[in-house]
């Protein structure tokens, strides 16, 4: 991508309305613009964020069995009376009428749609088990959105449902989406720690929101040391094997952990001083295991093995990729900008033309360009002209992992500068030397 064909409204001022680094840098670096109180609209350097956010978590539902759908933002109430959530949800639903009068709500949420979709073609446990997911907006009427897209109300949520025969399977569901989960935040250069979050009326110990720890989190969290060092499952992770699944779950739930509704101060002051990490977190995820709770007043059910109807077990399983792209920058940022993990950089790297018009320049630019870009790497070309004190401010911002400095001196030197955006290495090379590294 050309700088000069491209769309990147930088901000020189810092935004007055952002109290947080991430809302601060987002605005600033052209990402997103607020179009109303909690409401958001993408740029092209945001969304091409927003996609490869989107597609790593694809690829780990994918990878654990989950099938993509994609459900209406817009729902019918008759749903929502019929599990009791109509009345039962709140002002977060935002409730709207169509030209017939008829009830319509914005979805906050999907249990009930999904459950829809199931009694209408699921008849045997043989089709079990299935988990159906969504990436899709979804709309909460929060009373205090803040933070950019870290509390929006319009926002972006991967949404996974499982369905089972028994608690077993529901339970083995569960498990996979776990590990899914450590997959994916690891896959974005996170740290995510599952917390025991709350059950509510369901009872059991199968809740856990994904936390990542942050001074700026709005939840206070409670866990052990030993998080920060224990090993992720990796890509050859077998998600049939349940014994090997349920041995990752048990490795990552033994060390204590816990949001502050479910904090045991009693348990909490039996852990050595040095082993225990009292900090403020942001929840990323959430997986949640319901039981009956949608199926039974829905009439979701399967025959079962001994030819009776079973109301299915269900859970729900819930990212928000829009927040967490907020959260990879409370992490990943310094006084310049932001500094993006290799996998979710809008680009892979900017080249610096220090000078457009400079023949030489140019054609080192252009030659390293189609020679980048045929490898498969994203570039942003700096072509425009602008002094370099400002290209190089925008490339620190914007956080792309490389910077390519081409300049006269070196170009005729035959060598350019290379700069690492997290170490802020620099390293001056021969020019086919750095289309080789980088490419
Ligand atoms: P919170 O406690 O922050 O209000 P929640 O518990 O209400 O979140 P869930 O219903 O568990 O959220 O939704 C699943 C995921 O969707 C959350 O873990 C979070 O990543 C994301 N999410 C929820 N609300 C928002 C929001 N207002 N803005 C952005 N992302 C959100
Ligand atoms: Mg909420
Ligand atoms: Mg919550
Ligand atoms: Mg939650």
């Amino acid at each position: 991508m050309r700088l000069s064909r491209y769309f990147l409204p930088i901000l020189k001022e810092n935004p007055r309305e952002a109290e947080i680094v991430s809302h601060r840098l987002m605005l600033r670096a052209g990402m997103v613009r607020q179009q109303a109180a909690g409401s958001f609209s993408w740029l092209p350097l945001g969304k091409r964020v927003l996609d490869k956010v989107c597609r790593i978590i694809r690829e780990e539902q994918d990878r654990a069995g989950a099938l993509e759908i994609m459900m209406p933002t817009i729902q019918s109430a008759e749903l929502w009376r019929e599990s009791g959530r109509y009345d039962a949800y709140g002002p977060e639903m935002l409730r709207l009428r169509d030209r017939h009068e008829r009830d319509m709500l914005y979805g906050p949420t999907n249990e009930e749609m999904v459950t829809d979709i199931f009694r209408s073609y699921v008849r045997s446990y043989k089709d079990l088990p299935l988990n159906l997911y969504h990436i899709q907006w979804k709309f909460r009427d929060e009373v205090r959105p803040r933070f950019g897209v870290m509390r929006s109300r319009e926002f972006l949520m991967k949404d996974a449902y499982s369905f089972d025969l028994d608690f077993e399977g529901a339970k083995a569901a569960y498990n996979r989406m776990f590990v899914s989960y450590l997959r994916t935040f690891t896959r974005m250069g996170l740290q995510a720690i599952p917390m025991r979050a709350d059950t509510g009326p369901i009872g059991g110990d199968l809740s856990h929101e994904f936390i990542i720890l942050a001074e700026t989190g709005e939840s206070q969290v409670y866990c052990h040391r030993d998080f920060l060092s224990l090993p992720v499952p990796g890509a050859d992770t077998n998600f049939g094997d349940d014994a090997e699944i349920g041995g990752i779950v048990k490795a990552w739930t033994t060390p204590y952990a816990a949001t502050d509704e479910m904090h045991e101060e009693d348990v909490w002051s039996g852990i050595g001083e040095n082993e225990r990490l009292s900090a403020r977190g942001i929840e990323v995820g959430h997986i949640f295991h319901f039981g009956q709770k949608y199926s039974k007043p829905m009439g979701a059910s399967v025959t079962g093995p001994d030819g009776k109807e079973h109301f299915v077990s269900m859970g729900s399983y819930g990212i928000g990729p829009s927040r967490l792209i907020a959260a990879i920058i409370e992490a990943f940022h310094d006084d310049n900008g932001i500094i993006w993990p290799e996998s979710v950089a809008p680009f892979d790297m900017a080249l610096i033309n220090m000078k457009p018009g400079d023949a030489e320049c140019d054609r080192v630019c252009e030659e390293f360009y189609a020679q980048l870009s045929a490898a498969g790497k994203d570039v942003l070309y700096d072509d425009t002209d602008q002094r370099a004190g400002g290209k190089f401010a925008t490339a620190d911002l914007i956080g792309l992992p490389w910077q390519v400095i081409v300049g006269p001196r070196g170009v005729a030197a035959g060598e350019v500068e290379i700069k690492n955006r997290r170490t802020g290495e620099r390293e001056t090379m021969a020019i086919a030397a750095a289309a080789q590294k980088l490419g």
